[in-house]
């Protein structure tokens, strides 16, 4: 079969070939191009050790960060590709990269040492495959399957664990039985893996189509690193508002929300301080008081463990504190809403609000979901009126209030934001000469 590749990645082909060399494309390239997706990058291997790749190579732009590791990167029309040498890998001690890599002179046990096996078969040129672990088959049934004996291989490398879900949840193939259970089996494995590489892989799993019913199979593995799910996990919930325990509700919810990590893991963690806050009254309702602060506060020290970024932790975090707000679907609401958090998270919480509610009773919550969608039109004429709802909106500013003869100082910044909770409320409109008057009217009533 004929694949569509793009020049650079031939050249590259074809280049270490007329010199002598084996060189295939590999793993994710050629597990994409046969599951029909467009690949996102190409990667390579030869037989050729890498002063030999180096030197087909001279005269062009070459990377050699990864040469350590047996991989040049060249430079072909502004694009990357990685060609590494065929290698075996030792385990990962540090918790991040192999020990060692072993110079090999064979491609099949270059193979072998990949994690699964639609991640194990190289292409040439023309098309034709060397899949010596039937990685095609596997991909044509949707099936994960380690290469070799998976308990072995996970615990060479305690992140297959979660490449094995992510991928789970990225294409939607299922985990081959008894990979399956090494992943269960194996998921302590995970203790010994850089948090940075988990959250590479977690990141993905949460975006993917399947990300839902991986949680429902694997909570032990997301468990193992956030041991924080655990009485989430297990938590019932006898409430009107709830058909669902803790887990499936955050599942449903999850899969509700639009495919963003940011939107995903507030979703994911939006409830985590839930079994901490149940109380039951004597009607036999459980109820959660006060739940939002305290998974706010668990979201934070969860994200800051597994390493997100600042930007990342900071807005999933203000979503999950603000989940449970009341938005009374009013302009005069909304603007304020709009004023304290920004158009852009403002948005964000509707959606998160939204995902939520679909993940309870359903007959409970339409009118909760026909008011979310008053909400966001509201808020999108808001924005595109020109309405205003920040400081730099009004149509006075501080020279303005100096003017009117307040003492330049921080009691400008106060009457300003007098002026703007006029405008929010609706007593005074958003009009230079209203807002000059009102000021005028201010600077004489304030004290000298
Ligand atoms: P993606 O589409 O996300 O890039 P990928 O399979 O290409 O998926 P990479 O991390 O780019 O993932 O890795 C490239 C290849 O290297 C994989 O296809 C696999 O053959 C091998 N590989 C990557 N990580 C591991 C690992 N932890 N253990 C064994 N093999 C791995
Ligand atoms: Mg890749």
């Amino acid at each position: 079969m004929k694949f569509d590749i793009p020049a650079g990645a031939r050249q590259v082909l074809q280049t270490l070939t007329a010199a002598g060399h084996e060189a295939y494309l590999v793993g994710g390239c050629v597990r994409d191009l046969l599951r029909g997706v467009e690949p996102h990058d190409w990667d390579i291997c030869t037989s050729a050790l890498p002063e030999e790749t180096e030197s087909c190579f001279a005269g062009q732009r070459i990377i050699e960060t990864g040469l350590k590791h047996g991989t040049v990167t060249v430079l072909m029309e502004g694009k990357p590709y990685e060609i590494t040498t065929y290698r075996t890998e030792g385990p990962y001690s540090d918790r991040r990269r192999p020990d060692y890599v072993r110079f090999v002179p064979n491609l099949r046990e270059d193979l072998a040492r990949r994690d699964f096996t639609m991640n194990a078969i190289a292409m040439d040129l023309d098309g034709n495959l060397r899949d010596p672990f039937g990685g095609a088959e596997d991909i044509k049934c949707g099936l994960i399957r380690c290469v070799g004996e998976p308990d072995q291989r996970f615990q060479e490398d305690g992140l297959r664990v979660m490449r094995a879900l992510r991928f789970g949840a990225a294409f939607g193939y299922a985990i081959e039985e008894r990979t399956a259970r090494a992943v269960h089996e194996n998921r302590a494995m995970l203790d010994r893996v850089a948090a940075e590489r988990i959250n590479v892989e977690l990141r993905k799993l949460l975006v993917g189509p399947n990300a839902g019913d991986v949680l429902r199979q694997y909570p032990d593995v997301f468990c193992r690193f956030w041991p924080e799910l655990e009485p989430l996990a297990a938590l019932e919930q006898h409430n009107p508002w709830h058909c669902w325990g803790g887990w499936e509700h955050t599942i449903r919810a999850l899969e509700a929300a639009p495919a963003d990590v940011t939107l995903r893991l507030a979703m994911l963690l939006h409830d985590i301080g839930k079994p901490a806050c149940k109380s039951t009254d004597e009607q036999g309702i459980d109820h959660f008081y006060g739940h939002p602060a305290v998974s706010a506060k668990l979201a934070d020290e969860m994200l800051r463990a597994l390493k997100f970024d600042n930007k990342t932790r900071g807005r999933v975090v203000l979503l999950v504190e603000r989940h449970d707000a009341q938005l009374p679907p009013r302009s005069q609401v909304i603007r304020r809403w709009l004023n304290r958090l920004g158009p852009g998270a403002f948005f964000q919480l509707l959606e998160v609000k939204r995902a939520d509610n679909m993940g309870q009773a359903l007959e409970k919550v339409k009118n909760c979901l026909a008011e979310l969608d008053v909400i966001n039109s509201k808020a999108e004429q808001i924005l595109a009126e020109g309405q205003c709802f920040t400081l730099k909106d009004l149509t006075v500013n501080g020279w303005d209030v100096v003017s009117a003869g307040i003492e330049p100082g921080p009691e400008v910044g106060q009457v300003l934001n007098g002026l703007l909770e006029q405008v929010l409320s609706g007593n005074v409109p958003n009009e230079r000469s209203a807002l000059l008057k009102l000021l005028n009217c201010k600077s004489m009533n304030s004290p000298k």
